[in-house]
């Protein structure tokens, strides 16, 4: 039998739980996740990870629309012989943070005057090129460069596919079988005068109350429990503790009798 899910066809999970376990941390925000698998008949082992098919930040795009001069509505190309409007488009089926190599080449081409960005772009100025991109996004370039006008068709061209972001099973099927758990650190930083999002991380952390969190199983292939009763020690500063939280829930489970030592590193002794 064909399975139902699998990577071009994730799974809808359902958020059942977004908790912030970090409270005391000003610096950083990380959540504990519990997404609903029932009904998925998928399986994992700790060790593996989860991919999650995010979409972007709905104002992002709608402030991206707004700097093409677009409506939203146009129909663009949107995959593998596959059309959408605009707005859906850069919604689900586009990276639209990080510029791509042909982007930044466009904006020097149309723009009326990118001459900094037109010499970081020679191939001896590499480096100097990735300072500069540090904390730049697209919607910088549209913004910086009023006079490079796109088509929305062009526009989409010059971006990348939205890629699914992976995270750690932090919860064993054994315990849970309806579901898994992850542990995340949300991406939330400034630059340049403007707060930017993680694409996946601020997806679970803002936008899937009342939305599926599209879900699909990343086999690891060298990261699992030992067999039998072997002791184990586990390192797993910040959030790479996420796999361990799994594994120590499998050897309480089967009754593994090895002993189990977890050496867990944080910011802060307090709030982490
Ligand atoms: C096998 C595997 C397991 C993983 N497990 C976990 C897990 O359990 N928990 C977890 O939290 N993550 C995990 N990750 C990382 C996770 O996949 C994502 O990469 C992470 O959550 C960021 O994704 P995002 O879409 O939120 O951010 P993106 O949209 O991908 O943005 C991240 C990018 O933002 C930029 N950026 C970030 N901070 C700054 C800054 N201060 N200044 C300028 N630019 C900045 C960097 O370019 C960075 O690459 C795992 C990754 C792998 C490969």
């Amino acid at each position: 039998m064909t399975p139902l899910y699998s990577r071009t066809n994730p799974f809808p999970g359902k958020m059942l739980v977004n908790r912030r376990v970090n409270e005391g941390n000003r610096n950083k925000e990380t959540r504990h996740h519990e997404i609903s698998l029932t009904g998925s008949g998928l399986t994992f082992e700790p060790g593996d990870s989860m991919a999650v098919y995010a979409t972007n930040d709905p104002p992002l795009v709608e402030e991206i629309i707004r700097a093409l001069g677009a409506t939203g509505d146009e129909i663009v190309p949107a995959g593998k012989n596959e059309t959408a409007p605009l707005r859906q488009a850069l919604l689900r089926n586009y990276a639209i943070t990080t510029p791509t190599p042909k982007f930044l080449k466009a904006i020097v081409e149309r723009a009326s005057a990118a001459p900094l960005l037109e010499e970081l772009l020679r191939p001896d100025h590499k480096h100097d090129l990735q300072v500069y991109l540090w904390g730049m996004e697209v919607i910088d370039f549209l913004l910086q460069h009023p006079s490079a006008r796109f088509t929305p068709g062009e526009f989409v061209g010059l971006l990348t596919k939205l890629q699914p972001r992976l995270y750690s099973v932090a919860s064993c099927l054994r315990v849970y079988p309806d579901s898994v758990h992850f542990i995340v650190d949300v991406i939330r930083y400034e630059s340049h005068g403007r707060l930017r999002k993680g694409v996946a991380s601020t997806f679970l952390a803002e936008r899937c109350h009342d939305q599926p969190v599209p879900v699909f199983p990343s086999v690891a292939k060298h990261f699992h429990l030992p067999e039998g009763d072997a002791d184990i020690i586990m390192v797993g500063p910040g959030t790479g503790i996420a796999p361990f939280r799994a594994f120590l829930q499998e050897r309480r489970a089967v009754g593994a009798r090895g002993r189990n030592w977890l050496f867990f590193g944080a910011q802060r002794g307090s709030g982490d």
